[in-house]
């Protein structure tokens, strides 16, 4: 079993069922569900539909979001987790607080400059190599993010959307796997 020091997680689509909620905004600013894409910065993806991220905020409900089956406990588990995720930092946060979920560190859409999220600032704050660090997500980006720094990387199987799209690499049915390919039990 390998070791690892620390888990990074991707939010949306990853811990949370947000892709509906994700969705939602755009359906009531007029965009058609098949234009909606996942993974990329929020500011890139309001652009790219003709929207600005404010309005795209004043849409977005925070509130009812839950997460996946099994997560809560997975995290309940960790010893040491963190967050990397393209979202806007006041809903992230916002659904961070509801759930009662405290990450070592959270870093958002702003922390990036608005940019696309990258691994290597979020590895240095930590004070951790990459041999050190599982990252988990559920968009090619997420991969391409981890093959970046060269951490190890895997997939949220848990959603379906996901698991549909028959990833390349290590794919986790169930949030619980996770202490399968690291052992990282407190
Ligand atoms: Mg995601």
């Amino acid at each position: 079993m390998a070791e690892a020091r620390c888990i990074i997680f991707d939010l949306d689509g990853t811990l949370i069922d947000s892709d509906r909620a994700l969705i939602e905004p755009f359906l009531q600013l007029g965009v058609s569900l098949s234009e909606v894409t996942f993974g990329h910065p929020v500011q890139d993806e309001c652009e790219r539909l003709g929207f600005s991220v404010e309005e795209y905020l004043a849409a977005y409900d925070a509130s009812s979001v839950q997460p996946f089956p099994g997560v809560a406990e997975m995290l309940d588990a960790l010893t040491r987790w963190s967050i990397c995720s393209n979202k806007a930092r006041t809903s992230g946060l916002a659904e961070l607080n509801r759930l009662g979920w405290a990450p070592e560190t959270a870093w958002f859409a702003e922390d990036f400059g608005w940019k696309a999220k990258e691994l290597t600032p979020v590895l240095a704050a930590l004070g951790v190599a990459p041999e050190d660090v599982c990252f988990v997500g559920d968009t090619p980006h997420d991969q391409q993010c981890a093959a970046e720094v060269g951490c190890r990387f895997a997939w949220a199987g848990w959603n379906p959307r996901t698991l549909a799209a028959s990833p390349q690499g290590v794919v986790l049915a169930r949030p619980g796997d996770l202490f399968d390919l690291v052992d990282l039990r407190g």
